[in-house]
């Protein structure tokens, strides 16, 4: 693992960070034992969000009381100034503390969105307000959309940037992290095993860690998950292992998804993850993770080929931004069955 300045902030930031969204779903023990062996082993960097059930408070819970071994960041989902003023008050109370390093206006990803949250009587008034009394210290944003992304940063409010980074989904390096970089912001990136199909997890860590981001935020909910991405950072990577990252990461970013979930699917197919594993099925064959997913999911995907609203014109395609053929994806994943 190794540490470096993070933007403007000054903090020696370690390049792992811990991505707390699923300790709510396992046993509290078990969260605080993973939560401490990672600030123990020099993890500085924890990532929650206001949305993340009671993720919150199990921070608050099992390490407030060490509150100086960590930068904290946080999310408020709200867009208006009153519900974000609230949400930024009950995290400091669910987190035991009185300032979070980093509030990230969360899962930003369309213009309409970016407006509400920006313009006056919106939520980047309640962070702004946050800020000078002390709650917050920097201020940031996150979404799917890197292409958005690049234009609202180059705007020069938020001092952070969230965006994913892994092997199916390289598309922040295009112009996103170049203009981050240029602005000296903070430089975050998630998602590394894209929700977990993204396998084996080493080179799945290792390519984000190759990359010019301070951190890679990786969820983790127990002491052996957390010493497997520590394992991963253990050592550098070197340029020809960066090389066959990247080609790697050229072959599966092919499907071109960038999970913005514009695609809604009446009959719930969940498109991004069809669109994403299907990638890997083909590079890699079935996988455990992307087996159990096919399986729980194989009388939606198996039905979008009859469903007669979709015949004439997808009604999934119609809505995305890159002009993807996910139909076509879906069925492809249906006859595998
Ligand atoms: S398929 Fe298109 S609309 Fe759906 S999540 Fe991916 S990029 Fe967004
Ligand atoms: S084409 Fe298939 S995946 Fe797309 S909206 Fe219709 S049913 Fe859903």
């Amino acid at each position: 693992m190794k540490y470096s300045t993070f933007g403007k902030s000054g903090y020696k930031v370690s390049s792992l960070g811990f991505g707390a969204m699923n300790l709510p779903s396992v046993p509290l023990e078990q969260a605080r034992e993973a939560l401490n062996y990672a600030l123990d082993h020099g993890i500085n960097y924890i990532d929650t969000a206001a949305a993340y059930r009671n993720s919150e408070e199990i921070i608050g819970e099992c390490i407030s009381h060490r509150r100086q071994d960590y930068f904290l960041a946080t999310k408020t989902g709200a867009r208006d100034y009153a519900t974000a003023k609230a949400e930024i008050e009950r995290s400091l109370v669910r987190m035991k503390t009185d300032h979070v390093d980093l509030l990230q206006i969360h899962y930003v990803n369309n213009v309409t969105e970016y407006k509400k949250a920006m313009e006056v009587g919106g939520a980047y008034e309640a962070a702004l307000e946050a800020q000078r009394e002390g709650k917050v210290r920097f201020i940031g944003i996150s979404g799917h959309r890197p292409d958005l992304l690049v234009k609202w940063i180059a705007k020069g409010q938020f001092s952070q940037i969230l965006f994913h980074l892994n092997l199916a989904q390289p598309f922040a390096l295009d112009e996103l992290i170049p203009k981050a970089a240029e602005m000296d912001l903070m430089r975050v990136a998630m998602k590394p095993l894209s929700g977990g199909f993204i396998q084996p997890v080493d080179r799945a860590i290792r390519y984000p860690y190759s990359q010019d981001v301070h951190v890679t935020i990786s969820g983790m909910v127990s002491v052996k998950e957390v010493q497997e991405n520590l394992e991963a950072q253990r050592k550098e990577v070197g340029p020809e292992e960066r090389r066959e990252l990247e080609q790697l990461a050229l072959e599966l970013g092919e499907h071109d998804c960038r999970r913005c979930n514009y695609c809604s699917c009446p009959l719930e197919i969940p498109i991004p993850d069809v669109m994403i594993a299907s990638k890997f099925r083909e590079k890699f064959g079935l996988l455990p993770k992307g087996d159990g997913f096919f399986k729980r999911h194989q009388e939606k995907i198996t039905s979008c080929a009859d469903h007669d609203p979709c015949k004439v014109v997808p009604l999934c395609e119609a809505k995305c931004p890159y002009q993807l053929p996910m139909s076509s994806v879906v069925q492809k994943a249906a006859s595998f069955y």
